[in-house]
């Protein structure tokens, strides 16, 4: 292997003790963040994701609230849920796990959260301020991605950055933090002509396409910085979107799965989470932590 392993696990930790920091001075002011989780069903891939959110929560110091809904409830149940949790001054960021069961209107669901809440970053006001410049709640991973990429090269204006995968939380986001960042931006997705000739144009190559293996090494540019966001389950394991062997000795700098992105999501959620305090408690943004 040629190329730097970004370690998102090591990078993660760092920023769970930083947080952990701002946590005990915030609650030396008496102000103690809280993160409400909402899980609706009984899906388990939902149940790991809730179960670990709310662990590392309570680990930094914060108050976790675990809300477990049946599958089975109305959405007027899980509305009325959401209007008490926007109102409660004790709870600072509001995640409604997804996916929601299918009698549920998902964009109605997010958009009831108060956007200031909204520490998924998913609601429409957030979507309009990320895209306008303005003081967003980001989603988690592409936060997470734009903290390993500055770390690792720091100025990213004037890079040429190929995002594969337009997700409204993964794909869309992370092209908006980038084109913020002043990087050039291509969007790629399943109708892009020549996905490998342009992906050998990018100095920043994020893959989130959710396919394992599927960046081969002769489509990244030598020297390249490579984010693999996928998560595949696989006979072999977990594995990500890019061909992390052949590919490490081509990039100069590449995230591995696991151990790259994945951490960095719920740090994120929980960096988030104190912005939201720091943001309801009339306090400036924590640093470092926004875009
Ligand atoms: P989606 O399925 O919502 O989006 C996948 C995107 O990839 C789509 O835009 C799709 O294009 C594009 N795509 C699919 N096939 C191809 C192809 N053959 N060529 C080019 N583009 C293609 O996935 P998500 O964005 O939600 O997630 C992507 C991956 O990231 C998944 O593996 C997921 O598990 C992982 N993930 C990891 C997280 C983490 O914490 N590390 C968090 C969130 C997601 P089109 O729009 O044209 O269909």
């Amino acid at each position: 292997m040629t190329a730097t392993l970004i370690d998102g696990k090591a990078f993660a930790a760092g920023l769970r003790e930083r947080i952990a920091d701002e946590v005990k001075a915030l609650k030396d002011r008496g102000i103690t963040p809280g993160l409400a989780v909402v899980l609706v069903g009984e899906d388990p891939a939902s149940q790991v994701y809730v179960r670990s959110k709310g662990k590392q929560t309570v680990q930094v110091g914060m108050n976790s609230y675990e809300h477990k809904l049946s599958a089975d409830i109305s959405q007027d149940e899980l509305l009325t849920l959401i209007e008490r949790l926007n109102a409660d001054p004790a709870v600072n960021g509001i995640l409604v796990q997804l996916p929601l069961p299918s009698h549920m209107d998902e964009a109605a669901v997010i958009n009831a959260i108060d956007p200031d809440k909204d520490v998924d970053g998913f609601h429409i006001q957030n979507v309009g301020r990320l895209a306008t410049g303005q003081n967003a709640m980001v989603p988690c991973t592409p936060l997470g991605c734009l903290m390993l990429l500055r770390d690792q090269l720091g100025d990213l204006s004037g890079k040429s950055a190929v995002v594969l995968g337009r997700s409204n939380i993964v794909g869309k986001p992370m092209a908006q933090l980038l084109l913020r960042d002043s990087a050039t931006v291509t969007i790629a997705h399943s109708r892009t002509v020549d996905l490998p000739q342009l992906c050998q144009q990018a100095d920043i190559l994020v893959a989130a396409v959710g396919r394992a293996n599927f960046v081969k090494a002769d489509w990244v540019k030598p020297g390249a910085t490579v984010i693999d966001v996928g998560i595949n389950r696989t006979d072999d394991g977990l594995v990500g979107d890019v061909d992390f062997a052949a590919a490490a000795q081509v990039a100069g700098a590449i995230t591995p799965v696991p151990g790259g992105v994945g951490p960095m999501t719920i740090a994120c959620l929980l960096a988030n989470t104190l912005t939201a305090t720091a943001r309801a408690n009339g306090l400036p943004d924590p640093e470092g932590l926004t875009p």
